[in-house]
């Protein structure tokens, strides 16, 4: 540590002496990573143009507009095609570089896809008005990137390749120099190195990037990518300025810091009238961060308890969007009380599947597993289909060694997964023209290139989102503002309940106000109360189990309506899913014989696809459920009837 001071103190002698100027460059995040990290990506485009518009007169870099999980929730909640909100934000930013996320081989959906594929979604992204795309890999695994790298350039893109951060037994600096010398022999327009999680130290930061820039000798500039979960992003952002870097990200200040990044405004003014000058004008920027206010009020909804700094991630490395996750997951399979075992189990299947870095999709495939570790009571009971896939090397390699015995559980005794082949060449080489030609038979039509792209990256949701903008029958999840509640003296009107009251609680009196509940939410998801506790408003997170009614008041509608369709699962036959999900596939048709543990259907569940095994061996009486339909964890799929005693079915 005492080096690296000294060497700061030289270095700025020198900026001094010499009169050296270097202009740090800053990309803002504000309408991808910003709103992803502490809007969970709902803002709809309606709600960015006029955020954009003001970013584009800013100066930066580049914006990052696109990618990451936009294109999903653009198509599971906005009900927005993903490549129009790309059109539309592009007519009004004309003077800046749009940036997207891009996941490598698995483009922006969980799953490695072909070459072809991959090269066909750069060239249209590039056509509707992407130019910098930052690739990354979940497993740093580069043959991941390269093929990516290669298409970027060719249909005349820029490539900032990325390194992800992790801290783990396996990730040493040599690691990382070996990394960024394998990236330089892409030769990328930039190296970007990301801490996702947000622990990366200052000091280990100020290494690591001159480190990078030594391994590539200055040929490639290097930006730094840095999540403040545990607060440490601006120091890391300051140290990186002095390691060398070249470049910063940073979010617009009202969606800044904790799960997102150091604010843009905050990273301009520190390096104001120093020889890192940004050039970039506060009066300008802070324009844009109104903007990002106004959308901050808007979807107040969607902040999350863990969007703020929060240190102890410190201790358990797990990035906050992957605890939400897991947060929202057991509270739908009612298991909201395993969630500190849960957030336990993460770092031993982490260290089981070889110290992946927690970015999706290894995010993903680690925490969905821990979950069901813990849900199901015994580890591995239940392995998803994505663990499988993983250790068969469908994902690539990971940094680590995974756990033998997890590769003996899935791959077979003495066996050893072999990750010489490339994902890329691993997934379905023909999954375009069989796209297109389903696609052609749902929509009755010729797709778009994009339509096709939307339907490869996710199937049900392309199907459903199509069909329904064929019909113009495009209906988003509603944003309400916090509703307004009608007031009346207390004791005029029957059954009312009390909005403003004392409490006396251990003795001390606090003035309680309700001042707002957001409607009634999608069951297993938490209704929020806005509650002002002596004057300071506070946020309230309610799970309801039980409602009460008034007596006397529509005890006729207290009972739940008999649902159609799918049953609560009653016999030991019945197929339930271990949490909620919607049925991907049924693999078995009535009447047929199943044997105990045999895959009967697939469910997808926290964007994993779960194979769903026979309870019991026997015939297939009854399938009560269809492929799209939401089951849960209490209801049956299908039901299996057990051999009768005679064994006349066989
Ligand atoms: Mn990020």
């Amino acid at each position: 540590m005492i080096e690296v001071v000294e060497e700061i103190r030289e270095k700025l002698k020198d900026f001094k002496n010499k009169g050296v100027r270097k202009r740090i460059l800053i990309t803002d995040l504000t309408p991808r990573d910003g709103q992803q990290c502490k809007l969970a990506t709902r803002v709809r485009t309606d709600d960015l143009l006029p955020l954009c518009e003001k970013l584009d007169k800013c100066g930066f870099y580049a914006v990052e507009v696109w990618g990451g999980a936009t294109y999903d929730v653009c198509l599971r909640y906005l009900k927005e095609d993903p490549w129009e909100r790309l059109r539309r934000i592009k007519e009004v930013m004309p003077n800046t570089k749009l940036q997207m996320l891009f996941r490598g081989q698995n483009i922006v959906g969980y799953r490695p896809r072909s070459d072809k594929v991959v090269k066909k979604f750069i060239e249209k992204a590039i056509e509707n008005g992407i130019t910098v795309f930052r690739v990354f890999d979940s497993l740093n695994d580069n043959r991941n990137i390269e093929v990516a790298v290669k298409a970027i350039k060719e249909f005349g893109g820029e490539v900032h390749a990325e390194i992800s951060y992790n801290r783990s037994p396996v990730h040493t600096y040599e690691k990382w120099m070996e990394y960024a010398r394998e990236l330089a022999e892409m030769e990328p327009d930039w190296i970007s190195f990301k801490d996702a999680t947000g622990i990366m130290t200052p000091f280990e930061c100020y290494q690591i990037i001159k480190g990078i820039k030594e391994a590539t000798e200055g040929k490639i500039p290097v930006l730094l990518h840095n999540h403040d979960m545990s607060g440490m992003a601006t120091i890391n952002h300051m140290m990186a300025v002095l390691a060398g870097v070249d470049m910063l990200d940073t979010v617009l200040s009202p969606l800044a810091f904790g799960s997102s990044h150091p604010a843009t405004e905050t990273i301009v003014a520190a390096l104001q009238d120093t020889p890192f000058d940004t050039g970039l004008d506060l009066a300008k920027i802070s324009e844009a961060a109104e903007e990002a206010k106004k959308i901050k009020k808007k979807y107040k909804k969607y902040e999350t308890e863990y969007a703020g700094v929060n240190a102890k991630v410190l201790i358990h490395k797990i990035p906050g969007g992957m605890i939400s996750n897991m947060v929202a997951q057991l509270a739908e399979a009612n298991a909201l009380d395993k969630i500190e075992e849960a957030l336990e189990e993460v770092p031993r299947v982490e260290k089981d599947l070889g110290y992946p870095p927690l970015l999706t999709p290894s995010s993903q495939i680690v925490g969905v597993q821990a979950v069901l570790n813990v849900i199901t009571g015994e580890r591995y009971k239940t392995i998803t289909k994505e663990v499988r896939d993983y250790v068969e090397g469908k994902y690539g390699k990971p940094p680590g060694p995974i756990s033998k015995e997890l590769v003996e559980k899935i791959l077979g005794p003495g066996k050893e997964p072999d990750f010489s082949i490339r994902p890329g060449d691993l997934a379905d080489q023909q999954e375009w023209e069989k796209a297109e030609a389903e696609l052609e038979k749902i929509l009755g039509r010729k797709p778009t290139d994009e339509e096709i792209l939307l339907y490869i990256l996710f199937p049900m949701q392309a199907k459903e989102f199509l069909l329904a903008k064929e019909k113009g029958e495009l209906h988003p999840e509603p944003i309400e503002e916090v509703p307004e509640i009608a007031e009346t003296e207390p004791g005029k009107v029957p059954g009312a309940a009390p909005v403003e009251f004392d409490v006396i609680y251990h003795g001390d009196r606090f003035k309680v106000k309700l001042e707002g509940v957001s409607v009634e939410s999608e069951p297993g998801k938490p209704r929020k109360y806005y509650i002002r506790i002596d004057g300071r408003l506070e946020e309230v997170q309610l799970f309801p189990k039980r409602e009460a009614i008034p007596s006397g008041q529509g005890a006729t509608t207290t009972a739940p309506a008999q649902e159609e369709g799918i049953p609560k699962a009653t016999e030991p036959g019945d197929v339930t899913p271990p949490m909620p999900g919607k049925v991907v596939k049924i693999l078995v048709k009535e009447g047929d014989p199943v044997e105990q543990g045999q895959t009967v259907a697939v469910v997808e569940a926290m964007k994993m696809e779960n194979e769903i095994h026979a309870p019991i061996q026997g015939i297939v009486k009854k399938i009560f459920a269809n492929p799209g339909d939401q089951v849960n964890p209490d209801e049956a799929i299908l039901r299996i009837e057990p051999y009768k005693e005679d064994k006349s079915y066989q």
